[in-house]
């Protein structure tokens, strides 16, 4: 189906298709033609699923009409748009997929994009004529009404991105003094990719009749992911990543350690063995973390070393490779992890270095997954220490052969998804 039908005018396609859209998403095909209508949403997405978009051309479509007929919001310090996400990284990469859009189209619109962690006074300039659309993290937009830089008395529509990780990180009582801020009477768009009690709650309370839509990956339905176990002594880790840069082809990695230390000292070994590579940790600064995601994106770097805080709402399109040079501490932080590779229908993969010390948290998390991936080894890294590790294949192809497939849905999953679907409420 063209955008077209879905009731985006011939500047709004002609932005899509400058992105490179070519027809809409399973979430854009459900939500846009609401959002235009100016309905409540409550979607079940998660990133990767093209929900920005889902909202954010609509949204541009309705600021134009705005702007074209002299109703602007941003002469008045005021938004006629909020959208509210968890993280800064999130904010960010929001921010630019409105920019993106909105850079073609006839009338220029104001875009922008606030969180923590950064000094608020250029944030309170940027704001001092106002704005069409604000992208915000929950506590800097409190932080910018304070300070009288901002007035949300003219919202228009409330967006609420990622609000299960929202929830996760605290944002719970923010959220409250965020909405009392708003006119009663507007249009609410809530997205999240888990449904929680607390979650549901804050739907229930925030949404009028929404259109319910839900494109949650189906149990069973999985990314086309294959996951590989390489047994390998901890000391040999770091040789083990290098050699396998170098002879497996794969164009970019992003690989996933436990502490920023390990971050530092792990990408500096690889770039002084000749390869692109940085830290990302959430010891940086905003500044360096946007700068060291944007290069990944563009490859400009071919490889991100991170801890998992860092890591949180990447979305890198073509990532080939996601390697667990440490373990994560849950089999969900794995699911995650995992899952910044084989986004929107390619394929990826997945390889984790499994030590003796290792191997029975390996074993957990195999488990929770409901797979039995075969522990493989590469010659010359073979373990030494404790037999314990047990390979059973040595692997001699790591592009993206071999491996396991998939996730079979545990009964946990089962009952879950069972729940989920219960919780949410029905237009
Ligand atoms: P999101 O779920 O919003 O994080 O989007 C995930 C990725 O999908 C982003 O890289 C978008 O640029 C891309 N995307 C969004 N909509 C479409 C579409 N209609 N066709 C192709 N790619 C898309």
């Amino acid at each position: 189906m063209p955008f077209s039908l879905l009731g985006l005018s011939t500047d709004l396609c002609a932005a899509a298709r400058a992105a490179g859209f070519k027809e809409p998403t399973p979430v854009q095909t459900q939500a846009i033609a609401a959002v235009l209508q100016g309905q409540d949403v409550l979607a079940c997405a998660q990133t990767g699923s093209g929900k920005t978009a889902a909202f954010a051309l609509p949204l541009l479509q309705r600021a134009l009409e705005d702007a074209v007929a002299g109703r602007a919001a941003s002469w008045e310090r005021r938004a006629h748009t909020l959208v509210v996400v968890p993280t800064r990284e999130l904010a960010v990469q929001v921010g630019e997929v409105f920019k993106g859009l909105a850079q073609s189209l006839p009338q220029p619109l104001k875009i922008t994009v606030v969180f923590g962690g950064v000094s608020i006074n250029p944030q309170m300039m940027g704001l001092r004529r106002g704005t069409d659309i604000v992208v915000a993290t929950p506590g800097r937009l409190l932080d910018l009404v304070d300070h009288n830089a901002l007035a949300l008395g003219a919202v228009r529509t409330l967006v609420l991105d990622e609000a299960d990780r929202m929830l996760d990180a605290g944002f719970s009582e923010e959220l409250q003094r965020v909405v009392a801020l708003l006119p009663q009477k507007r249009q609410n768009l809530f997205f999240s990719a888990t449904f929680a009690p607390a979650v549901n709650a804050l739907a229930q309370s925030l949404l009028n009749t929404p259109l319910c839509i839900d494109v949650l990956p189906k149990p069973g339905s999985v990314p086309d992911i294959t996951q590989r176990a390489i047994a390998v002594d901890p000391r040999a880790r770091t040789q083990l990543l290098r050699h396998l840069l170098q002879h497996s082809g794969w164009s970019r990695a992003l690989v996933f350690v436990a502490t920023k230390y390990s971050a530092e000292i792990v990408a500096d070994k690889l770039r002084k063995a000749g390869i692109d590579a940085e830290p990302l940790h959430g010891q940086l600064s905003q500044g360096k973390r946007t700068q060291v995601l944007d290069d990944f994106k563009a490859s400009r770097i071919r490889v991100v070393v991170a801890t998992d805080l860092a890591a949180r709402g990447i979305d890198v399109v073509q990532l080939p490779v996601v390697v667990n040079y440490d373990l994560p501490r849950s089999a969900d932080d794995y699911t995650h992890r995992i899952g910044r590779t084989g986004r929107s229908g390619e394929a990826g993969l997945a390889v984790s270095l499994v030590s003796a010390d290792t191997q029975a948290h390996w074993r957990l998390i195999e488990k929770r997954q409901g797979l039995a991936v075969p522990m493989e080894t590469v010659e010359g890294f073979e373990p030494t220490l404790n037999a314990n590790v047990t390979a059973t294949t040595t692997a001699t192809d790591m592009s993206g052969n071999g491996g396991v497939k998939g996730k079979r849905p545990s009964k946990k999953d089962k009952l879950r998804a069972a729940a989920h679907a219960a919780a949410l409420p029905h237009a």
